[in-house]
Parts: structure tokens; C-alpha cells; sequence
């Protein structure tokens, strides 16, 4: 190392004194032969307890494969190496810094390891560097927990409480969304209106907490029938609103059918005593030319008119048949 004239360092002194960089250096046979502060701060073990004593034998809890392997591979090639917090979260289990002690086991450490020459410029051993990284890490931690909340929050606004389908809000959005995307990639796009047929007789006869119950199983069973590209929203009540993406119409009719059945024959349990099962009015309609996501909505909610008017318990396409 140089200096300028004048002042004469001592820089084994002024590395043994380092507070805050971890300095630990062995010979070939992995004796320690220097160990600052920093590493006797942490440790808890002092310079003349390990100086001249195998790294190995004073801390066991090393992975010994990894970084023998690192050591030797350094001094070999005589080239430094790097690791990362991210990859290895510690090379020596030191307690964390006591401010993050709370919510972090251990100190995160970056270390780095190069070989060490001596006078004549042979390699004779490696110095160990360590970084307390642990304010990066707890930063990081923080940072990944509030974008999870955040997207937890984002999830629970999109969801309806009763039954964990999306709520209008959503719906709202998506079909707006959904009518762009299927307008500017031209393909195709259904919307069906799906209503539970004589809902309020299961209040009166059965409570409305029975009520609430059919909703939740219905729900259930009718998203057990979908894509994951399809979107079940509760559109109000006992209404719902299924978004199907590149979707025609005239292809509807097998998933429609599919969900129909799935609810008619779900029979659904109230108390040890009691089972109720209900049916689902449907109308379908595609998106066409010119037609706004306002449009569409009525055009569904016509056709499910003339399904109640059918009799219920049917789809009907918006323009088309009944069945
Ligand atoms: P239709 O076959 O013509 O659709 O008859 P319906 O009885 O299903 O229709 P109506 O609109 O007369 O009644 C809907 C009922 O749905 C009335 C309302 O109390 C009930 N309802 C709406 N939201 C909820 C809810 O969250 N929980 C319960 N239990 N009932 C609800
Ligand atoms: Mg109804
Ligand atoms: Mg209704």
C-alpha cells in the first residue's frame, strides 16, 4: 500500500481497528492470522483467542464445502470473488445490528474474498471481507411486505364480500377493458346476464341467512365451471354479470349449458335438516359493431327478460333462441 511522504501508517492497526467492514484473513491451512474489531465485535471472540487457530474448528456453523471451496479456488486462480446477501444471507452467523434485532435473526452480509500475497508476491492466503448489509435487506423486506399489502388491497376492493366473486366496481371497469381490447384486436366478445329464479321465495321461506348461503354456493359452483380468463362478477343481488372474452356466441352455448346444469343440480345445505337447490335464468349477448359497454349490458339483460318470460331456468341469445 503507498502513502504519502510524511506520515508512516500502520495499516495493520488501521484494518484491525475497522468497525464497520469485517477483515479476516487466513494462511493456506485456513489459520486465522489477522481478525479486526469488527469480526471481535460481532463474534464475541477476540483476536488472541483465534489468531493461529483453523476458521473451520472456531465457528463449525460456516458451510465449509462452500467456502473451502471459494477460499482455495481464490487462491488458485488468484482472482477475487463475490457474495451476495441475496444469494448466501450471511457467511457467518453474527447476531443483527440491535436496531433490526426485532424482526431479523441474523446480520446480512455481502462478502467478498482475495488472495493475500506476501513480501515476495506469492499467494499465501485470503482475506475474508464482510459487509453488514442488514439495514439493505431489512429495507427490502419492508418494501415487499407494502407491495404485497398493496396488492392485497387491490384484490379485496375488486372482490364482493359476500360471496369472494368481483363486485360491480370491478365489472364496471373490466367490461369497458374488455370491449377495447376485443375492438382493437378484432375478436370476439360475450356478455350473459345470469339472474337466480325465484330468489326471494328462498328468503322467505328459509331466512335470509339461508339466502346468503345459496348465493355463496352458487357462486362457487358457477366459477368451478369457468376458464380463468372468464369473469363471474356480482352485479347486484341475486344478478350476475360473466364476462367471456374471445368468445362467440354461437360457441357460448356449451359453457352455458355446462353452468345452468352445474347449478340446477347442486343441491345445497342449509342445516342437517334442510337442502335447497335453485335454477338460473340466462341471456347472452355479442358484442357487435358500434355497440357501447352501457349497450351490451342491455341487450344481455334483454335477453334474460325473455328467459324469465320463457318460464326461467333457460339461456336465451340476444336476437336468438331460447333454450
Ligand atoms: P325472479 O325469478 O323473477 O328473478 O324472482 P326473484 O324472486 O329471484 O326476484 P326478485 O327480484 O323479486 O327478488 C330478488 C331477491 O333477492 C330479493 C332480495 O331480498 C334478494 N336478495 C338480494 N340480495 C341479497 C343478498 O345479498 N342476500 C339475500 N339473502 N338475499 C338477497
Ligand atoms: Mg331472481
Ligand atoms: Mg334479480
Amino acid at each position: 500500500m503507498e502513502s504519502a511522504p510524511g506520515l508512516q501508517p500502520d495499516f495493520t492497526d488501521v484494518v484491525n481497528n475497522l468497525l464497520t467492514i469485517g477483515i479476516a484473513v487466513v494462511d493456506r491451512r485456513f489459520s486465522v492470522v489477522m481478525w479486526n474489531r469488527f469480526m471481535e465485535l460481532n463474534s464475541n471472540v477476540r483476536a488472541e483467542e483465534i489468531l493461529g487457530k483453523n476458521l473451520f474448528d472456531a465457528f463449525p456453523e460456516l458451510n465449509r464445502n462452500w467456502l473451502e471451496k471459494k477460499i482455495r479456488s481464490c487462491m488458485v486462480l488468484k482472482t477475487a470473488s463475490y457474495s451476495s446477501w441475496q444469494q448466501r444471507p450471511y457467511l457467518f452467523r453474527f447476531k443483527a445490528p440491535a436496531i433490526f434485532a426485532q424482526d431479523n435473526e441474523f446480520m446480512y452480509q455481502d462478502a467478498s474474498i482475495f488472495p493475500v500475497r506476501d513480501r515476495h508476491g506469492q499467494v499465501e492466503g485470503a482475506c475474508i471481507v464482510v459487509h453488514d448489509v442488514t439495514e439493505l435487506a431489512e429495507a427490502k423486506r419492508l418494501l415487499d411486505v407494502s407491495l404485497e399489502q398493496t396488492l392485497d388491497l387491490e384484490e379485496s376492493n375488486q372482490r364482493d364480500g359476500l360471496t369472494g366473486l368481483y363486485n360491480r366496481k370491478y365489472f364496471d371497469e373490466q367490461i369497458t377493458q374488455e370491449v377495447q381490447s376485443a375492438r382493437r384486436n378484432g375478436r370476439p366478445l360475450t356478455l350473459v346476464m345470469i339472474d337466480i329464479d325465484h330468489f326471494k321465495h328462498v328468503n322467505d321461506t328459509l331466512g335470509h341467512p339461508a339466502g346468503d348461503a345459496v348465493l355463496r354456493s352458487i357462486s362457487t359452483q358457477m366459477c368451478s365451471t369457468l376458464r380463468a380468463s372468464d369473469s363471474l362478477c356480482r352485479y347486484g343481488g341475486e344478478e350476475f354479470a360473466l364476462i367471456l372474452p374471445q368468445l362467440r356466441i354461437e360457441h357460448a352455448d356449451v359453457i352455458l349449458e355446462r353452468l345452468r346444469s352445474a347449478v340446477e343440480n347442486t343441491s345445497i345445505a342449509i342445516d342437517d335438516s334442510t337442502k335447497v337447490s335453485v335454477t338460473i335464468s340466462m341471456g347472452a349477448a355479442p358484442l357487435a359493431e358500434g355497440v357501447t359497454p352501457g349497450q351490451l349490458v342491455n341487450m344481455a339483460d334483454e335477453a334474460l327478460f325473455a328467459s324469465k318470460r320463457a318460464g326461467r331456468n333457460c339461456i336465451t341469445y340476444y336476437n336468438g333462441k331460447s333454450n
